[in-house]
């Protein structure tokens, strides 16, 4: 039997990875680095998984005939060459392998932190230039000092644990960390950036170049922050304020500044920056050892496999981190969050403004990307005519102009893991709350504010009727005589109203459903049909 999955690796790929995939029985491995775009677009159809680096650029031509083509691995972080749009609108993953250089970066980003608190750039330079000067290189100690981590991901966390160990007193700012600490109440979150500003010795930044993190570490910020501070820059170049640097530099404000990141790469050679003996620079090798390289190459076609079997996706880039290799919890809130959506669906009668999850439990927060896109695909999935995945439902979404927000908190809530789905649709907001309890079965415990306790699963009415005697014993009545069996009931009531949530045997007469709706008191009458658990 021919193996089940061609991979073309278009670019040249460390050889652990090539030998990874050689290695797999159902993957034949074509390596052809060197193809011009032309002769790339000509065959990429015939494969069912790609693999670069930085060096192929795959353009919407080079993606315009996808044949069999699934998805697109990047072995390395950066994905400016892959259009991540032409493969979105062809339903193509694109996945890169950002995980394999977390540790290196988070180390070089320490090594810098250490080599700026001994001088160590500026007193190797001296001695090279047959120098030996002890005094003006003396340095400070890290233990017992603040950093202050911006941006608390993967980098942002692993130099936290580092900084932990090394007797630093850690704090950190991530605004879409809703936390007050975090590591086991190690580290202190602030709300604000400029709230952690006054507290650190040394800031090192984590966080992606956008508009809110270009410039944020600029002359009005450096301002707050404590005289003499030294900060880091491992992540983008222009997170720190390139012109604003300097200048806090020469007033003594910056103690000193090391930087693996650039506005331009390379920085002109007539650049300050290089020269500056406050300014210790390295040319962007945050990821490059050779142990990150090949994880790079390992895990991308770790990754792209592991996708093309239905194991699981990890990485996606045009997928929000979805992942399927979920431990047994976190499957079970997957599964729920689409029940919730495909619940509270029928309530939107106007177009969505905004969708906001809340996750609460660190357990839940790793998942917030699966869970995000499931949820999606059951809140719109009836409302559009588009087939909704994975890959698509973010970008249709966002496309719509549905404001999507996620946020989550590492403390477990009252009752454990929660999710909570907002959806503000013009003057409205609709609310449903799940929890999954020790007996594995996913519950939604609140909708709009009533609360309740109740399996999401098989055919459910959900009816909001006026708060009046008699109201419940009508409907018992009218399904009795329409012969379709009750299973389950929840009544919840808030001020005049009550929201009557009914598992039902089998699937309603349509002809009952029109009744109940013209009952007086009854308001809505909504009918979901949703999958049965697994047994
Ligand atoms: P990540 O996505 O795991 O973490 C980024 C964190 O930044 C997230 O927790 C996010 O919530 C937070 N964040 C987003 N906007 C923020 C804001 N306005 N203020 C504060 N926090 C904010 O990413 P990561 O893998 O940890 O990478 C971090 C950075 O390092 C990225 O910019 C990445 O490109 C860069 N990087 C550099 C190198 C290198 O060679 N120097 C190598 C790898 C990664």
């Amino acid at each position: 039997m021919p193996p089940a999955f061609k991979i073309l690796a278009a670019d040249k790929l460390a050889d652990e990875g090539l030998a990874f995939i050689r290695d797999q029985k159902d993957a034949e491995l074509v390596n052809k680095p060197g193809l011009t775009e032309q002769q790339l677009a000509d065959i990429i159809g015939e494969h069912d998984g790609l693999i670069v680096r930085s060096g192929v650029q795959v353009t919407a031509a080079v993606l315009d005939r996808p044949g069999r083509l699934r998805a697109v691995a990047r072995a390395g972080v950066g994905v400016d060459n892959i259009d991540i749009e032409a493969a979105t609108a062809k339903g193509i993953l694109v996945m890169n392998s950002a995980e394999a250089s977390t540790t290196s970066t988070a180390e070089h980003a320490f090594a810098l932190m250490m080599a700026l608190a001994r001088n160590i750039g500026q007193s190797y330079h001296t001695m090279h230039e047959g120098g030996w000067d002890r005094n003006k290189f003396q340095g400070s100690q890290l233990s017992g000092k603040t950093l202050g981590v911006v941006g608390f991901g993967r980098i942002g966390r692993t130099v936290a644990e580092r900084a932990v160990a090394f007797g630093m007193k850690v704090v950190a700012y991530d605004p879409f960390f809703n936390a007050s600490t975090a590591l086991d109440g190690k580290v202190k979150m602030y709300g604000e950036f400029t709230e952690l500003l006054p507290h650190s010795d040394f800031l090192t930044f984590h966080v992606p170049l956008n508009d809110q993190t270009r410039g944020m570490l600029n002359k009005q910020t450096f301002a707050l922050c404590r005289q003499g501070v030294r900060v880091i820059n491992a992540a983008r170049g222009g997170i720190i304020s390139e012109a604003d640097l300097l200048p806090a530099i020469e007033s003594g404000q910056c103690g000193g500044a090391a930087l693996d990141v650039f506005d331009t790469e390379p920085p002109p050679a007539d650049s300050p920056l290089r020269t500056h003996p406050k300014v210790l620079v390295t040319p962007h090798l945050g990821a490059s050892t050779l142990e990150a390289q090949r994880a790079v190459s390992v895990g991308a076609a770790t990754a792209l496999l592991e996708y093309l079997r239905g194991e699981g996706i990890s990485g996606a880039v045009n997928a929000g981190g979805v992942r399927l290799d979920l431990d047994p919890i976190q499957a079970r809130f997957v599964d729920l969050s689409q029940r919730m959506a495909r619940l509270i669906a029928p309530m939107l009668c106007q177009g969505i403004d905004r969708v906001t999850f809340e996750l609460t439990g660190k357990q839940l927060a790793s998942a917030a990307g699966t869970i995000e896109r499931m949820a999606l695909i059951g809140l719109l999935g009836k409302h559009l005519d588009v087939p909704l995945n994975v890959v698509n439902v973010k970008p249709i979404a966002e496309q719509r102009g549905i404001a999507l927000r996620t946020v989550t908190t590492e403390e477990d809530g009252l009752g454990g893991l929660e999710l909570a789905i907002e959806i503000e649709h013009g003057e409205e907001t609709c609310r449903i709350v799940g929890r999954v309890y020790n007996d594995d079965r996913p519950r939604v415990v609140q909708i709009n504010g009533y609360h309740m306790d109740i399996v999401p699963a098989g055919v459910m009415v959900l009816i909001l009727n006026e708060d009046t005697p008699g109201t419940v014993g009508l409907v018992g009545t009218d399904f009795g005589q329409a012969g379709v069996n009750i299973a389950d009931m929840a009544i919840s009531r808030r001020q005049t109203k009550a929201l009557m949530t009914l598992k039902l045997d089998g699937e309603p007469p349509e002809a009952l459903i029109n009744r109940l709706r013209h009952r007086p008191g009854i308001l809505k009458v909504m009918i979901v049909k949703l999958p049965e658990l697994p047994q």
